[in-house]
């Protein structure tokens, strides 16, 4: 099983013409509400790309709102087992709120609501299901002490863990140590070395510092360039496929997805970038964040 510890969000995505200025009433659309957030995402990435032969289960929470309904239900009709992802009475669901221009610029402005209630006490409620995973997959859109615990205690019961250590942010070095698969990108790289981001011809260096602090495996995603995968042994450039990309939101999600799934499914690493990187290929083709997330049987179309 794979197990997905992380965010659940509702984007509200708004079309303006150009950027409101403070104060300012604009007239707008199209709209939509798009389900959304790193670990949802990466949940549902897991799901489409593992396609039935791995089950996927999410553990995180949604408020008692009709965002909340509506993200459980997505989640669901994925297949994922939605066991624990709690309800917080008298909170809202987490929400993006984006706006994109005429340029295709976005503005965005995170509530985390209920998602900042993810607490260590709800990881020890789902002790047995991080017991049953082969790999437990989180991000940083949940509380920190709650991304450490759940690492300590996956590492405790023997399981593979990947970290994708976004929204950028410096962590803990013993925080780093207890990570198989860190999958940044190259800002959030270059944020946990202190480093400014300096792009893709440094990801081997970064690549190589980020090791010597104990990860087993870094990938560093370069966007369209593609990623550069290191270990112990040494590291090497795959090149991304060259697509017409007309939006990135959840490139990285769904990459990680299909990774995991690939990964879950007992592929060698290269076999898994690939699929990752076929996966995150088609989801730059197409707008929003989980509806952007291809079908396994989509690659093989592809
Ligand atoms: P996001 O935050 O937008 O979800 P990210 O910054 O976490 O993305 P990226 O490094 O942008 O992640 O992208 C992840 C992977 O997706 C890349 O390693 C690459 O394989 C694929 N990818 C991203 N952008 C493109 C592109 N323009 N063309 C082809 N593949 C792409």
């Amino acid at each position: 099983m794979i197990v997905v510890i992380g965010s659940i969000n509702m984007d509200l995505v708004l079309g303006v013409p150009r950027m409101p200025m403070p104060g300012e009433t604009i007239s707008g659309g199209p709209f939509a509400t798009i389900a959304g957030g790193k670990g949802a995402n990466q949940a549902v990435a897991c799901a489409r790309l593992a396609a039935g032969r791995v089950p996927v289960a999410m553990i995180g929470c949604v408020g008692d709102d009709g965002f909340g309904d509506t993200l459980r239900a997505a989640l669901q009709d994925e297949g994922i087992d939605d066991s624990h992802v709690s309800t917080i009475a008298a909170t809202a669901t987490g929400v993006a709120s984006i706006l994109v221009d005429a340029a295709g610029q976005n503005s965005i402005v995170l509530a985390a609501g209920a998602n900042a209630l993810l607490s260590p006490a709800h990881i020890d409620a789902a002790r047995e299901l991080i017991a049953a995973a082969s790999i437990v997959v989180l991000q940083l859109e949940v509380p920190l002490a709650t991304v450490s615990h759940a690492i300590a205690l996956a590492r405790s019961l023997g399981k593979t863990v990947l970290l994708n250590p976004a929204p950028a942010r410096s962590l803990p070095a013993e925080l780093l140590a207890q990570v198989d698969y860190l999958v940044p990108n190259e800002i959030e790289a270059a944020m946990l070395l202190g480093a400014s981001a300096q792009g893709g011809a440094v990801a081997a260096a970064q690549a190589g510092q980020l090791l010597a602090l104990g990860c087993r495996q870094v990938l560093v995603t370069l966007g369209a360039e593609g990623v550069y995968a290191a270990d112990a042994a040494g590291g090497r450039y795959y090149p991304a496929r060259q697509v017409k990309a007309i939006d990135s939101t959840a490139a990285g999600d769904t990459f990680i997805g299909g990774l995991v799934a690939a990964l879950a499914t007992g592929a060698a690493l290269e076999e898994a970038i690939a699929l990752g990187q076929r996966a995150a290929a088609i989801s730059v083709t197409r707008r929003g964040a989980q509806t952007s997330i291809p079908y396994l049987h989509e690659l093989d179309a592809a």
